[in-house]
């Protein structure tokens, strides 16, 4: 645990997968840790119950496709800790089939989640960040929202949609003292990439300089370095983080 000041972080989606990672690396650097799913799981009642991070952690189940869910969400971190000093919009869906074929359903679970949930978190927390002209954000999104990949159109138009946003709030936020910045990850040992088929895993792996598909862990280093107390210059920037896989 580090002596510095402990921050207030949110990380949405961080029930496991990528987001767990992100919590779990924050709670060990000691900071305030804020997290929310549609439903909670083991490596989140643990965290509610670990001595070491019960008092530091907050779970709230909230889908944050409903602009009221993302908002009560936000409100509950300001009740409980006066301020939000990171957020991590980490809560994504993916839905793949061919374009064509893809149902209204499918459309709007992905956009509703990806776009417009992020959204809402972020205009609910930029306005505490903006009182306090302070705060750091950032964007998951995906190496397939910036070179796309067949049988995920609609998830790669997220994607790179929150790669605009990125850039435009990080114009809009810059002179309050607030840094916007995105990650684009390559492909995860998570939930999200079971939907690949051994082939394309393996394929996907051969392709990649680092030589395997990246962990959590990758991700949330890429994080703490982005929301480093220190860094008011970074801004507006999507890093990609995929083991060289696009360079
Ligand atoms: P994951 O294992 O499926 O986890 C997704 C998280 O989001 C879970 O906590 C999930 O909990 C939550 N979530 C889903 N729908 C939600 C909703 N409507 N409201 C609130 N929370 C919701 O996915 P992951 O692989 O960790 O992905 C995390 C992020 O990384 C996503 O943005 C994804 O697009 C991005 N990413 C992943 C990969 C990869 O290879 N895995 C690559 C590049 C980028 P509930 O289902 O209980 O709500």
């Amino acid at each position: 645990m580090s002596t510095a000041e402990p921050r207030v972080v949110i990380v949405t989606g961080g029930s496991r997968g990528l987001g767990a990672g992100i919590v779990r690396s924050y709670l060990e650097s000691g900071d305030l840790v804020a997290t929310c799913a549609r439903s909670i799981t083991p490596e989140v009642e643990g965290w509610m119950s670990d001595p070491a991070t019960k008092d530091r952690f907050l779970w709230m189940p909230a889908d944050l496709a409903k602009a009221e869910d993302a908002n009560a969400f936000v409100k509950a971190v300001v009740a409980q800790w006066k301020q939000i000093d990171v957020l991590i919009n980490n809560a994504g869906v993916a839905r793949d089939g061919i374009h064509s074929m893809f149902s209204d359903d499918d459309i709007d679970t992905v956009v509703d989640l990806n776009i417009k949930g992020t959204l809402y978190v972020s205009r609910a927390v930029a306005k505490r960040m903006l009182a306090r002209r302070s705060g750091s954000i950032v964007n998951i999104s995906s190496i397939v929202g910036l070179s796309g990949y067949r049988g995920l159109a609609t998830y790669s138009a997220t994607k790179a949609a929150l790669d605009g946003l990125t850039r435009a709030l990080s114009r809009e936020l810059g002179s309050r003292g607030i840094v916007v910045n995105g990650i684009a990850p390559g492909y995860l040992k998570t939930e999200m990439s079971h939907g690949l088929d051994a082939d394309q895993l393996n394929q996907i792996v051969r392709r990649t300089p680092a030589g395997r598909l990246g962990d959590p862990e990758d991700i949330a280093r890429v994080c703490q370095f982005l929301t480093a107390p220190g860094n008011g210059y970074l801004t507006g920037q999507v890093i990609v983080v995929d083991g060289g896989l696009t360079s």
